[in-house]
């Protein structure tokens, strides 16, 4: 069973690595500008740490409690952890010194308090900005029409560094229709980018998952999130 699981595994990570190559030289870049982070809930740290030894680099977590039951089993001398779910004030203090990248800051509050869990570790936290790029209520995410008054909130706390965006737009049955949030996302983030606004550095654009990374990649994006695509459906237990 581990067999098949794991030969899946390295056909997916291979097949993967193509197509955002592929994308890469379409959007007139290269396979190195883009990063691809594994997201890994409901994944054991096993089988994790089994796409790590093929290459993988980058693992997300969306739960904070599964990210520290896995915690002392991830390959992270060879790997980068990140945090890619809805984030709740109160379980700050518990990953901010385990994780890279928060990538999914959308309140002057949660930006508040990773500073100071940050400042309290000594360190500076790399964060993204999730935004609601599909103004869906039951989204989290900032709407793209708050995004300059958080950014303006934030940017002078001190233990944080805002890195970029990321978005999780609406399930869309179309290319077409999920391109369209794509390229607004891009929009904003070369909008963004374009102000040198002091302490916000736009290098990080979060977008694309199993379905539509190869979408996201055209449309701008320098990171994608991909789990079921690499280690199959998910089994929630
Ligand atoms: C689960 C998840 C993904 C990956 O979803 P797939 O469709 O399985 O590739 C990407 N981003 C976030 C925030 C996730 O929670």
């Amino acid at each position: 069973m581990t067999e098949k699981l794991f030969s899946d595994i390295e056909y997916n990570y291979k097949t993967i690595e193509e197509r955002i190559s592929e994308a890469a030289v379409k959007s007139g870049r290269n396979r190195e500008d883009i990063t691809f982070l594994a997201a890994t809930k409901t994944v054991d740290a096993e089988v994790i740490n089994y796409a790590i030894s093929l290459g993988l680099k980058y693992i997300g977590e969306n739960k904070v409690q599964e990210l520290l039951s896995k915690y002392d089993e991830y390959d992270l001398d060879n790997s980068s952890l990140q945090f890619i779910g809805h984030l709740q004030t109160n379980k700050v203090r518990q990953i901010v010194d385990k994780v890279d990248l928060i990538q999914s800051v959308d309140s002057v509050k949660l930006a508040k308090e990773i500073s100071k869990q940050s400042a309290k570790n000594n360190l500076t936290s790399d964060i993204l900005i999730e935004v609601n790029i599909g103004e869906e209520e039951s989204k989290s995410g900032v709407k793209a029409e708050k995004l300059y008054e958080l950014l303006d909130e934030i940017k002078n706390f001190e233990n944080i560094s805002v890195k970029g965006l990321m978005c999780i737009p609406p399930i869309c049955d179309s290319p077409q229709k999920i391109l369209k949030f794509f390229d607004k996302m891009n929009n904003i983030f070369i909008d963004i980018k374009g102000k040198n606004i002091d302490n916000i550095s736009m290098d990080i654009l979060s977008m694309g998952m199993s379905a539509d990374y190869y979408e996201a990649i055209i449309s701008g994006a320098t990171m994608v999130r991909v789990g079921s695509s690499l280690f199959g459906a998910r089994e929630y237990k």
